[in-house]
């Protein structure tokens, strides 16, 4: 059987993955067992998430009753209820719906009527607290499905340290990075000199590994030196794989959804208060911002050298009508043409404009010459991909090293956009 658990945390605490780590224990002390633990993150956009928008699914083997009381008992005895945002749901069934919900779940919006309209169909036992909302999110768990896959494995603290400040040796972070990237990533963030994979708020987690499979996390993970954590958990996961990511085309762009598109710079990049900085690309017809916030850091080193008629990929969601970028595919580099008076020939000295339309001529000899000197000075940068820094990276972002996106793949071809 699949359970799906979600909305279980408030921004004061709590994390719908302990939950499940914990339930997880629970089901296997009971004598059932727990064959698979996934992690799913949904839409990045919406608004009711707390903090990464996760829910969680367990497969389950053993007595279905049993199962969904305990996954209750540990729903009832764990989450926030008081938090007015916290609205758990649970969902068990022995048969697993189609995927289509899930899919929805990861790049559009959904409602709690299409998640019922899914539960009642499959047949599936669920329970939804206060608004049940958590039964969106609990559904798209167990209709997952993950055609790309990584792993993270999630260290808890124990509950009467929680709320206090963690402790996690620094430099055991950075070796456990070194030795093992880039089949694990965003342990810590070696340009910034930070640690990525402890969180900062007061929920259960005390560092999560993140990597391709879970032999290297494991590896990592034995670098770690840390208070001593409760429990541990691994989870399989669509983070890392660009889950969210869908095609479109500028100029029809919807809120709070997440785009692989091509197009063409189309004017100068600026750089707007607080660091930010903004540059529009276009097709034939329209155009649209795109954004590299402060906190991408280098990545806007990479954006200021873009020039008007480069040709990019852009990947990121689509909020307030910008799109702030997650990754860039730079596909063709315009070339940088200038054009000066010429040197005298005779005097070694750059010559000046003779006037509108009379060519130049050299203030010391008198020469005079009809044509400009013109040139392409080489451009500060070339054609490939380009993401965020680590510690800006998004769950579901697919790290650039696990391989290049295939925009291709998304029907993403900006020459075909822009003739
Ligand atoms: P936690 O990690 O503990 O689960 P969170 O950041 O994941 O916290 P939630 O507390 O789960 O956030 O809140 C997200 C809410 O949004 C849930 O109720 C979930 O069912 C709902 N939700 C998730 N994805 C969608 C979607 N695509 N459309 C509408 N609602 C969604």
């Amino acid at each position: 059987m699949l359970i799906g658990i979600d909305d279980t945390d408030s921004p004061e605490g709590m994390c719908t993955t302990y939950l499940g780590a914990v339930l997880a224990k629970r089901l296997v002390g009971e004598g059932m067992g727990v064959s698979e633990s996934r992690l799913i993150r949904l839409n990045p956009n919406v608004r009711y998430k707390t903090r990464g928008n996760a829910a969680i699914c367990l497969e389950v083997h053993g007595d279905m009753k049993r199962a969904f009381a305990l996954a209750c008992r540990t729903v009832e005895e764990l989450a926030c209820f008081a938090a007015a945002e916290t609205n758990p749901g649970i969902v068990i069934t022995e048969r697993k719906p189609q995927s289509d919900f899930y899919h929805k779940a990861v790049k559009d919006f959904c409602t709690l009527g299409e998640a019922l309209a899914v539960l009642e169909e499959t047949g599936a036992v669920f329970r939804g607290y206060k608004n049940q909302r958590g039964l969106i999110g609990a559904t798209a768990a167990v209709c997952s499905d993950l055609p790309d896959f990584t792993y993270e494995l999630l260290a808890y603290r124990k509950p009467e340290v929680w709320g206090t400040r963690r402790i996690v040796n620094r430099d055991s972070l950075f070796l456990a990075e070194r030795t093992t990237y880039p089949h694990t990533w965003d342990t810590v963030d070696p340009g910034q000199g930070i640690a990525v994979c402890v969180p900062h708020t007061p929920d259960p987690v005390l560092f999560g590994i993140r990597g391709e499979r879970p032999g290297w996390i494991s590896y990592a993970r034995e670098c770690v030196l840390s208070e001593k954590p409760g429990i541990e958990h691994m989870y399989i996961t669509n983070q890392g794989t660009d889950a969210h990511l869908q095609s479109g085309r500028i100029g029809e762009l919807r809120e709070g959804r997440s785009y692989m598109l091509g197009g063409m710079v189309t004017g100068p990049v600026e750089t707007g208060r607080g660091g930010h900085i903004s540059v529009t690309i276009g097709d034939n017809e329209n155009t649209v911002r795109c954004m590299a916030y402060e906190p991408t850091k280098g990545f806007r080193e990479i954006i200021r050298q873009l020039r008007e008629g480069d040709l990019v990929v852009v990947a990121g969601s689509f909020k307030g009508g910008s799109i702030n970028l997650e990754k860039i595919g730079v596909v063709a580099v315009a070339p940088d043409r200038y054009s000066r008076p010429p040197v005298c020939p005779a005097c070694n000295r750059r010559m000046t404009s003779a006037g509108s339309g009379k060519g130049f001529k050299c203030r010391r000899c008198g020469g005079r010459a009809r044509e400009a000197e013109v040139g392409e000075r080489p451009r500060g940068i070339l054609p490939g991909w380009f993401e965020v820094t680590p510690s800006a990276r998004r769950h579901l972002a697919k790290p650039l090293c696990r391989g290049e996106p295939d925009a291709a793949i998304l029907g993403c071809q900006p020459s075909s956009v822009i003739q």
